[in-house]
């Protein structure tokens, strides 16, 4: 019987633009790529690790090198290997979710299926992306815009200095609905309820992140306030967070990297459904393996937020299409995607 193998190869990613938040400013981004092969089929995964975030391409790669997958005698037993991935050690989540990616790719490879198709979802349900814009100098916010045509919804970096001067320049250019991420930069609820009901105003959706994710009693009464609904994204990790945080938030930013993969996003969209949550998919900044695995499962959501490949000078795979403003799978097997910029040598 042939043995489930690993390979795994880090690179640091130009971005298309230079990508600013509230905290931090970057121009790469670093990526490791893995491929698992079992019996002539390969599965495709990634880690996508922004710095913030606190993993590295170095402790990815240790992560992999500490793994046995001698015990394995099939690589469709997800639960197993899974739960071996993540007993393994404590955190890692990024690496976690190249795993759970790349074993889904597989699993789905040799059944014949997209991924999609695993879980009894349409990729017809799936709803429009947004395209981010991060915080930029006035002037040059101008010329960027013209990125946003393709798409149905702008998602928009807040936290900055200019604010207001944003959303006009914004609103000045196009009518299309807004959504604005915070990034925890807000720190006073009364303050941040006055600026949501003037975003409100200006066509904005919901509101991502708006206080430190440690907030608690100023979150509650800020959602309980909130004429737009309130999404929680660096205040939740994994399915363990969805409880916590479902009195403080409408909704929850569930991101493959945070949250070790398909499968537990899977979990958490079924456990925020129940609570009533609100559901967002969202990525880092990732390849378009990455991003497929996490477009599978946005038929599950009220909002996608998966342009992250756009955003890179470069994407190293390819397969994933664009449509009315949909990120779309493909119907193949598996994730859908193949190495283009990338070579995998087994
Ligand atoms: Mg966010």
């Amino acid at each position: 019987m042939d043995q489930l193998r690993l390979q795994f190869q880090s690179h640091l990613l130009p971005l298309a633009h230079t990508f600013t938040l509230s905290h931090s400013s970057r121009t790469h981004t670093p990526i490791t790529f893995v491929a698992l092969h079992w019996n002539g089929f390969t599965g495709y995964g990634e880690a996508a690790m922004p710095p913030y975030l606190g993993e590295t391409p170095e402790s990815s790669e240790s992560f992999y090198s500490s793994l046995d997958f001698s015990w394995v005698n099939d690589p469709g037993d997800l639960a197993g290997i899974l739960q071996y991935i993540d007993a393994h050690k404590l955190g890692h989540t990024a690496a976690k979710a190249a795993l759970d990616i790349a074993l889904h790719d597989l699993h789905a490879k040799r059944l014949g299926v997209p991924v999609y198709a695993l879980f009894g979802l349409n990729p017809d349900h799936s709803p429009m992306s947004s395209y981010t814009i991060g915080i930029h100098p006035k002037d040059e916010l101008r010329d960027i815009l013209p990125e946003t045509d393709s798409f149905g919804l702008i998602k928009v970096k807040l936290g900055g200095s200019y604010d207001r001067e944003t959303i006009q320049i914004i609103r000045d250019y196009t009518d299309k609905p807004l959504s604005v991420d915070v990034n925890q930069g807000w720190v006073e609820e009364k303050q941040a309820l006055d600026e949501i009901f003037w975003l409100k105003e200006h066509g904005v959706v919901y509101v991502e992140q708006p206080m430190p994710k440690d907030s608690t009693h100023a979150m509650e009464w800020l959602t309980e306030h909130s004429p737009l609904p309130t999404i929680a994204d660096e205040a939740v990790q994994r399915l363990r967070d969805i409880p916590i945080v479902a009195r403080r938030y409408s909704g929850v930013n569930i991101k493959l990297m945070k949250c070790t993969g398909i499968r537990e996003a899977f979990a958490m969209i079924t456990l925020a459904r129940t609570l009533e949550l609100k559901v967002m998919i969202g990525c880092m900044t990732e390849s378009s393996c990455g991003i497929a695995a996490a477009a599978h499962l946005s038929s599950l959501a009220d909002w996608v937020d998966l342009d992250g490949h756009f955003l890179l000078a470069k994407d190293p795979y390819q397969g994933l299409d664009f449509e009315d403003g949909v990120v779309k799978v493909s119907e193949k097997s598996g994730l859908g995607i193949s190495p283009k910029a990338i070579r995998w040598d087994y």
